[in-house]
Order: C-alpha cells, then structure tokens, then sequence
C-alpha cells in the first residue's frame, strides 16, 4: 500500500510531467472505484490548467485554473502512468512492463502529446473533482493531525497528543488525527530505531523519547523519499520505477529473523492487532 513517501514521490512525477500542463480531454475507462468516478463532472477539466500539486497526508490535489481540485487516494494499488499518443509509455527504460495490466486503467487525461492514466489493480483508490473552497472542510481532510514532516509536528505537539493517552504508542502514531499519513510499516521502523516497544502506553512514553521519535520519524520518511519509496507488493512510482526502500526495512516483514542490532541477540516477533501485524524486537524494544 502506497505510504507517505510513495505518494510525495508521485505528487514530485505529476509535478514534473503535468504542471502548467492543459487539458486536451478526460476519459472515463472505468468509473469503478472506491467512489465511482463522476463523468459529468471530470469532463469539465477539459481546456483547463493545472496551477499547482500538492500533497496532504496520502492524499494527491490537483489544482486548476479555476476553482477545481481534483482530490486523489491511491487506495492499496493506485499508480500513474504515462503513454504517448502513439502509445509507446514514458521512460520504458524504467518500466516494468508485466506490472501494468490495462484491463486496470481507470481514467486517461490527455495533455496534447501525452496522457496520464490511473491504474488501479483493487479499485480502493478514488478520484474527485471537488471546489477549492471546500477542500479544507472536506471529509477526507478536516480531521487531519499534522503532516510529520513539517515544523508544527514537533516535541510540543506530540506531547500534548499523547500525555494522559493509555493506548499504545503504536496506535497513536497510527491515528490520522495525530499524525497524518504515517503508516504501519513505518511506524513499526519508527518503534524500533526508538527502542520502543510498540504496545508501551501514551503515557508511559518520556520527554527523552518523545524528542527521538520525532527526529526518527522525519529521517526515516526523508530517507525513504530520496530512495524511491517502499516496494510492498504493488507499488511503483508514476515512472513506474520501483522504489528501493523495502530492503532497508529493519522490523517489518522480518519474523522470526535476528535483530538487526550487532549488540542485541533478540529476534523479531510479529502479532496482530485489529487486523494489523506489529513486527518489533522482543529484546531491545522495551
Ligand atoms: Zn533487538
């Protein structure tokens, strides 16, 4: 599933390859998604201009000229990819042609020479023409806690987040409402860099690890924005470059394995929570 730093590097390639870019037509392959496509109203995009991409939490807008915003989740397996009117795809030299099955195309935007097509294997991601006076108050994003890469998720922040909580550390790093896009794998990475057990409460935690936490955090979304994102199972960026993270991965996906820690002879144990795998060191995560 497309994580923060796969869907920063996507809003990056849209940037690159469609911005200040207009809209020659819109076609509707397949509506089905996890909200149907509307083809009265994305076919109004047509002649328009996209002004400005940005990113929030897993969520890709696209702005136009006018008061449009296309407002974009790639669910489990959502992806972008280019081909050019001739049908030959973008940067082949990255493709990795059996991973894109057509019969998953859902939607094709035409920007003369080229077009940018949303593929998507489950169909849990969506698309959205919404108004750019209603994305603040929109369902999707008015809840949101702070993006962990920016200033305002800080010590301060976090502390008053989680001071008094008896959930665990790992769910409150989970929750959207506190830190928004964080997700299991890295939140799991996160845990074990910290040295913290994952089930440990609110709390519990002290001001010494809260401080780690955040700097853990931003590093391991940096580090694994500049190496192309994870690779878990389906994911590509929209050059359809696979990602180089996962082999960095120290906990997630390793059961049974030793940890990675030359000092520490514990191995890493997996248990589910609501449906979720929590990976962690039994020895040096306390
Ligand atoms: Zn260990």
């Amino acid at each position: 599933m497309p994580e923060l730093p796969e869907v920063e590097i996507t809003k990056r390639s849209l940037s690159k390859q469609i911005l200040r870019k207009k809209v020659s037509s819109v076609t509707i392959i397949n509506p089905e998604l996890r909200y149907n496509i509307n083809k009265e109203k994305l076919t109004l995009l047509k002649g328009k201009i996209i002004k400005k991409i940005i990113r929030r939490s897993k969520y890709i807008l696209i702005f136009f000229n006018d008061t449009n915003v296309l407002l974009i989740h790639l669910g489990m397996t959502g992806r972008f990819y280019y081909t050019k009117t001739n049908g030959r795809k973008f940067n082949t030299s990255f493709y990795n042609n059996t991973n894109i099955i057509n019969k998953h195309d859902h939607l094709k935007i035409k920007f003369g020479k080229f077009s940018l097509i949303y593929n998507d294997v489950r169909k849990f991601g969506f698309i959205k023409r919404i108004q750019k006076k209603n994305v603040v108050t929109s369902n999707h994003l008015s809840r949101l806690g702070c993006e962990p890469l920016s200033n305002k998720f800080c010590f301060n922040y976090l502390k008053s987040k989680i001071l008094n909580k008896k959930s665990s550390i790992k769910n409150l790093l989970m929750n959207q409402s506190i830190v928004a896009g964080l997700g299991n794998i890295y939140v799991n990475e996160t845990l074990y860099f910290c040295k913290i057990h994952p089930e440990k409460k609110g709390y519990k935690i002290v001001d010494k690890d809260i401080r780690k936490l955040i700097s853990v955090i931003k590093k391991i979304l940096k580090n694994a924005i500049i190496a192309g994102g994870s690779t878990i199972k389906n994911y590509h960026n929209s050059e359809g470059k696979k990602g180089s993270y996962q082999k960095n991965f120290h906990v997630y996906d390793r059961e049974g394995k030793k940890c990675l820690r030359i000092s520490c002879k514990g191995k890493i144990r997996r248990i589910k929570r609501s449906g979720r795998s929590i990976f962690y060191c039994s020895k040096c995560q306390t």
